[in-house]
Parts: structure tokens; C-alpha cells; sequence
């Protein structure tokens, strides 16, 4: 029996962690679930999966989470520190991270210094803090396994092989809505415009991510963390039809890749049952109905956040951090209607030339480094 908390429940990755939970059966317990504000569904949540426990970060949404509960017997913890204990409650087996941003990075390092399996599908807490994640991993002997489709194919292609034998890890991209679109008009592009995928249904930041492929920028650097592969070895390649999810390339020429069609719930169902596989009852890959798998190169000067993404991981320190933090803010002043499309691009540019990493970059300086570009930012975009 494996006993598991989704942080991040009623978002677009934890509603389908729960779906697929409920397909395994009883051997997947959700003992624990957190979310930011969806309280209403939540209570939903409690009400069919029956956890031990719900953790909500704000203290002041406590009595609307009551009220949505209608009574239902369940432990609640509330505010800062509330996701953080929850990742590290003793009975937990697996933590799934489906948060959305830098506030998940606490919630990670929480679980995995109690030595728990990290299902992780938060992605900017290993941008922003890398190194930190990975020696904490080591130290207490958790475990990351990535939830992003990306970077489950790459685990899974990685899977009995020896690192030294890699001579490139290969990032997929669909390139998003704008893959065609006339550049020039890019800084007219809307939110409404961004927020249509053309393979994936996701969450808001991550759609407008995908839109200006910073995710793919963000998937270089959790790829060069989580496999230990320098930035010069992990290239990004345009696949519009998003089947193959990452390929890996061996120093005797051979490529290893991982196919199916587009749906999250295979890489959660892997990050659940790994090291195992249990059947699951998705959508059939037919590849002779999908015809044709096409690739070409990445335009740099059509997404320039891809640049900067490479940037930041070849400066280090805390250059990494300001990058997600920076695109964070530019991406939520985006859909605010605050910023132009090309704007979110040019104000992470603007943040890291800014920003000087002291000398002694420790754990403290990570969310020092977060505060620092978010409050830049914050005033950047005011002015
Ligand atoms: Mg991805």
C-alpha cells in the first residue's frame, strides 16, 4: 500500500494524480491533499478520497474550507508551515508536487529530507534551487521522480543505461500556438490567444510558458539537474505533434525515445507505481492513424526565452532562480493585462542583467535571490 498527498490537488496535474489513483485502486491511498484556494473542490476531493488530512496555506481560508466540508471529519491544517508538515508526515509514502510556481520549492526540500518519494511535477523548485534539491535528495535518501512528460521520458530512457554513455539528452517542444505566427506581430498577441494549446491541456502558467518556451527553457535546466548532464549536451527540438516526449542519444550513435500520445496521466501513473508498471487504461497510441512524426530546429529568434533559459544555467548561482521568479511575475502581469506578450521576454532579460549573485550563494540566498527579482519586477512593471 502506498500512502500519498497531492500538493496542488485541484489544479490541472493533481485533478489528474487523482484520477489515476482512483483507477489503481486500493493499493494508492490518498492519505494527505493541499490546495492554494479551489476550497470549494477540495472539499470535493476530501468527500470521495476520505485523506487523514488537508492542508491549506492561508489561515484566513480556514472557516470557508469548513464550510465547504459540511462536517466531514477530517484533520486540517492550516497556513504557512501547513503544506510543508504535510510533505513530511511519517505515514506518507509518495509526495506528489503539482504546485504551481516558487512556492513549491519548500514543500520539495520538506520531502525529501524525510526521505519520501517526490512525484515532481513542480518544475521551478528544481530551477530555482537545483543543487540544493539534488543534495538534499542524496543526504536523506528521498527520491525524484519527475512527473513532466519531458523529463519521465528521459527517466525512463535513462533507465539501466550508464550516464557516461550519454552524449545528448533531446528535449522535445510542440512550439506552442505561435510556432507559425508572424513575429512581427507578437507584441499584439492576448491571453486568450496564449492560453490555446495546441497538444496539451494545462494550467494557466504553463500554457503561456509553453507559448514563449520558457517551459522548454525550464526543462533544460531540470533536465541538466536531475540527470547530471551539462547544459552544451541537452538540445530542445521541435516536434508539433508531441508523441515523442525526449529522446536520448548514446555515444555509439544509437537514440532511445519515448512515445505515446499526449496525456499527462501516463508519466503521474509512473511517478505512482515506479519502479513498477501497471496497466493503465489511456487513450491508444495508433501510430499508422498519426501517420507522420515531424521535427526542425528551434527558431532562438522567435523565443527568446529559450536563450535566456540556457543563460541562466550556464551563469548559475542564483541566475537560475531570478529566471523563474522574473518569468513568474511577467507571465501573471501578462494575463493581467499589465504587460505585452513580447514584454514578458524582455523583462526577464532586464532582471537578470540587473542582478548580481553574492559570492556565497547558500540556501538563504536562493529565496533571496526569488524575492529580489519578483519585487524588480513588481516595479518595473509599475513604472
Ligand atoms: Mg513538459
Amino acid at each position: 500500500m502506498k500512502n500519498i498527498v497531492v500538493l496542488g490537488s485541484t489544479g490541472s496535474i493533481g485533478r489528474s494524480t487523482l484520477e489515476v489513483i482512483r483507477r489503481l485502486g486500493q493499493d494508492y491511498r490518498v492519505w494527505g491533499l493541499a490546495a492554494k484556494s479551489s476550497f470549494e473542490a477540495l472539499a470535493a476531493q476530501a468527500r470521495e478520497f476520505q485523506p487523514r488530512r488537508l492542508a491549506i496555506p492561508d489561515l484566513e481560508g480556514r472557516p470557508r474550507l469548513l464550510s465547504h466540508l459540511n462536517g466531514l471529519e477530517v484533520d486540517l491544517l492550516c497556513g504557512d508551515q501547513a503544506l510543508v508538515t504535510l510533505a513530511q508526515e511519517p505515514q506518507v509514502d509518495v509526495v506528489v508536487n503539482a504546485l504551481v510556481g516558487g512556492i513549491g520549492l519548500q514543500a520539495t526540500l520538506s520531502a525529501l529530507s524525510a526521505g519520501k518519494i517526490v512525484a515532481l511535477a513542480n518544475k521551478e523548485s528544481i530551477v530555482m534551487a537545483g543543487k540544493l534539491v539534488m543534495e538534499t535528495a542524496a543526504k536523506h535518501g528521498g527520491v525524484l521522480i519527475p512527473v513532466d512528460s519531458e523529463h519521465s521520458a528521459l527517466h525512463q530512457c535513462l533507465r539501466g543505461e550508464n550516464a557516461h554513455q550519454v552524449n545528448r539528452l533531446i528535449l522535445t517542444a510542440s512550439g506552442g500556438p505561435f510556432l507559425r505566427r508572424d513575429v512581427a506581430s507578437f507584441s499584439s498577441i492576448t491571453p486568450q490567444e496564449a492560453l490555446k494549446h495546441p497538444n496539451w491541456s494545462m494550467g494557466p502558467k504553463i500554457t503561456i510558458d509553453s507559448a514563449t518556451m520558457m517551459n522548454k527553457g525550464l526543462e533544460v535546466i531540470e533536465a541538466h539537474y536531475l540527470f547530471g548532464i551539462p547544459a552544451e549536451k541537452i538540445k530542445v527540438i521541435i516536434h508539433p505533434q508531441s508523441v515523442i516526449h525526449s529522446l536520448v542519444e548514446f555515444i555509439d550513435g544509437s537514440f532511445k525515445a519515448q512515445l505515446s500520445l499526449p496525456d499527462m496521466r501516463i508519466p503521474i501513473q509512473y511517478a505512482l507505481t515506479y519502479p513498477d508498471r501497471l496497466p493503465g487504461e489511456y487513450v491508444e497510441t495508433d501510430l499508422a492513424q498519426i501517420g507522420s512524426l515531424e521535427f526542425e530546429a528551434p527558431d532562438f529568434h522567435r523565443f527568446p526565452c529559450l536563450v535566456l533559459a540556457y543563460k541562466a544555467l550556464q551563469s548559475g548561482d542564483g541566475y537560475p532562480a531570478v529566471l523563474s521568479a522574473a518569468n513568474e511575475t511577467a507571465v501573471q502581469a501578462f494575463l493581467d493585462g499589465r504587460l505585452s506578450f513580447n514584454e514578458i521576454s524582455s523583462l526577464i532579460e532586464q532582471t537578470m542583467d540587473a542582478y548580481s549573485s553574492p559570492t556565497l550563494y547558500d540556501s538563504d540566498a536562493i529565496y533571496e535571490a526569488d524575492s529580489w527579482a519578483r519585487q524588480w519586477c513588481h516595479d518595473r512593471i509599475q513604472n
